[in-house]
């Protein structure tokens, strides 16, 4: 009798890739080049990060000027400051979105993305449709995620590699200013860190 794999219940195939995977998850383990714990240590990496750790990065430069240019300049050294382990051998460039400037991020190649702050990036990032328009239309895609920025802001594109992965700093939304760290951070959604969306503040019941 074949053994069970023990994640086998809580991992469903969802997918022929999925399939696939499984398939070759399997024979390396069966050849000793991994073992059943490595891939779960590394399970366990990639669920500790979340698009939370990058929220975090955002609402303390928005509340500390001084982070905010070690997060623009040296990102992965000023994660560090807040305990995230941001190593990867890929650069990490947070691109700041101004008044003047908007920021998307894409990988037109495949799904580069800063998996070392923000885990596995959504399944749309990956598709083809989302990499060829994010750069031939990206005004048309964030339209349907329901945000577009003014008028006469630009469209800053950056398209990920092997070299270097991009998270987005948005602008701290307007009406917040009596808010602390925990409730900014909360606003920032994995969505605004990629750029097809960007944050709101509450809207207050009068
Ligand atoms: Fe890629």
């Amino acid at each position: 009798m074949s053994e069970v794999h023990p994640h086998e219940e809580v991992r469903p195939e969802r997918s022929p890739y999925a399939a696939r995977i499984r398939a070759m998850e399997a024979l390396l383990v069966e050849k000793s080049v991994l073992t059943e714990a490595e891939i779960q240590d590394r399970i366990e990496y990639m669920d500790s990060r979340t698009p939370a750790n990058g929220a975090k990065l955002v609402a303390r430069a928005w509340t500390d000027p001084d982070f905010k240019e070690r997060l623009l300049s040296d990102a992965k050294s000023a994660a560090r400051e807040l305990g995230l382990d941001a190593t990867h051998e890929a650069e990490l460039i947070v691109v700041e979105n101004t008044p003047v400037v908007h920021n998307l991020i894409v990988c037109t190649l495949c799904s580069c993305y800063p998996r070392a702050v923000l885990g596995r990036p959504p399944d749309w990032y990956k598709s083809f449709e989302y990499r060829s328009r994010a750069v031939r239309e990206p005004r048309a895609v964030m339209r349907e995620f329901g945000f577009e920025p003014e008028e006469g802001i630009e469209v800053a594109v950056h398209d990920s590699t092997a070299d270097a992965r991009y998270m987005v700093l948005p602008m701290r939304p307007e009406g917040t200013k009596n808010m602390d760290e925990e409730e900014l951070a909360a606003l920032v959604t994995r969505d605004a860190l990629i750029g097809v969306s960007a944050p709101q503040a509450p809207s207050r019941a009068s």
